[in-house]
């Protein structure tokens, strides 16, 4: 039985990456060392993390003037980094609230002692849909606003970027960088843990305009964005493996074809799953059709011991980890990069018997 891994993250990673990892385990370029084993400060580590780079830069068209950086501690490490170093004038951050992860970032800088404003939010209606910006926003108040492009539990996207009158934009890119197309110069910072589209749990990537890199007092090392600009993000320690985990599936993405190529075979995917949906009498999907995201698509019957009946279905058919999230319920589809068009199609028809036998 072939097995479909749908799960939000860390996510399924493609085949021949795998593979790849698995025949260099033993010997990393016939150095006698496994990548488990090498040091950081390895000539062939600095090829890594420089190829990485290089790679991203490629791939996203990063401009020159924008710093691109490898932490540690996942989005939730840049829900308190980002603040540390960006909102050091006003210490005053605008928010559009979007969903879980836009509110946690505003809590977190809440706690650290930022002031948040959320200036709209659609949790009133279960962010079945983008919360509006409706205001013109005042230059000289925030440090910048907040966004999360893709909201990986309610299933919403940006397909268009909230107009912030030079004020910077920062976006939490996490579970839909390079799954679908941004322009990087539309954007003053994006952070993204790699564990969703782009390698396994332990990296995650900044982007960063260079202009907006200062000398900050007083903040952990591991978050400061100047010294891991300087230091090519190895102060100290980095995630040896990860990166280089990274690094292979950035390959395999140029390989395929890059974002746009990605983009297009993602928007197959979710129009599968969603022209199924919309037509089914037992499942819906809840999300107003412009905002709804490419990547993660949450459904429900309505009934949620059916919802449960339904995940373990269709475990039961190699579909795997379809439940969704505890804070939405019903089941939740994540459509990654790596997510082949066939693991769809299996799964939509799975969805199809499954309604049919009612
Ligand atoms: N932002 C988004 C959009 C996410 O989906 C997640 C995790 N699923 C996070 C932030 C938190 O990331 P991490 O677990 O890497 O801290």
């Amino acid at each position: 039985m072939t097995v479909y891994n749908f799960a939000a993250g860390p996510a399924t990673l493609p085949n021949e990456v795998i593979t790849q990892i698995q025949d260099e385990l033993p010997s990393l370029q016939g150095s006698g060392m496994s990548i488990l084993e090498i040091s950081h400060r390895s000539s062939m580590f600095d090829d890594i993390i420089n190829a990485v780079q290089a790679d991203l830069r490629d791939l996203m068209k990063i401009p020159d003037d924008y710093e691109v950086l490898f932490f540690q501690g996942g989005g939730t490490g840049q829900f308190a980094a980002v603040p540390m170093n960006l909102a050091t004038d006003h210490h005053r951050i605008a928010l559009l609230d979007s969903g879980h992860w836009a509110a946690k970032a505003g809590e977190e800088a809440k706690q650290l002692g930022y002031k948040v404003d959320t200036l709209a939010t659609t949790k009133a209606t279960h962010y079945d849909r983008l919360p509006a910006l409706t205001m013109t926003m005042p230059d000289d108040t925030y440090d910048y606003l907040h966004i999360c492009t893709n909201n990986t539990i309610e299933g919403t996207a940006y397909h268009e970027l909230p107009k912030t009158n030079h004020v910077p934009l920062v976006a939490d890119m996490s579970s839909n960088i390079m799954a679908q197309k941004y322009d990087v110069a539309d954007f003053d910072l994006i952070f993204a843990g790699v564990q969703k589209n782009l390698g396994p749990a332990g990296v995650t990537i900044v982007i960063v305009k260079k202009s907006l890199i200062k000398e900050v007092d007083g903040i952990p090392s591991v978050f400061n964005y100047q010294l891991f600009a300087k230091k090519n993000s190895m102060p100290n320690t980095p995630p040896v493996f990860n990166i280089y985990a990274t690094g292979l599936t950035l390959k395999w993405l140029k390989k395929v074809g890059g974002i746009d190529e990605m983009q297009a075979r993602n928007q197959k995917k979710a129009s599968l799953l969603y022209d199924f949906l919309d037509q089914s009498t037992l499942f819906n999907n809840p999300v107003k059709h412009q905002d709804r995201s490419l990547t993660n698509i949450p459904f429900m019957t309505g009934d949620a011991k059916l919802d449960l009946a339904v995940v373990d279905d269709l475990a039961a058919h190699g579909l795997m980890n379809l439940k969704g999230h505890r804070s939405v319920g019903g089941l939740r589809a994540s459509l990654y990069n790596a997510m082949p068009f066939e693991g769809v199609q299996a799964l939509v028809n799975e969805l199809y018997r499954f309604e049919k036998e009612m």
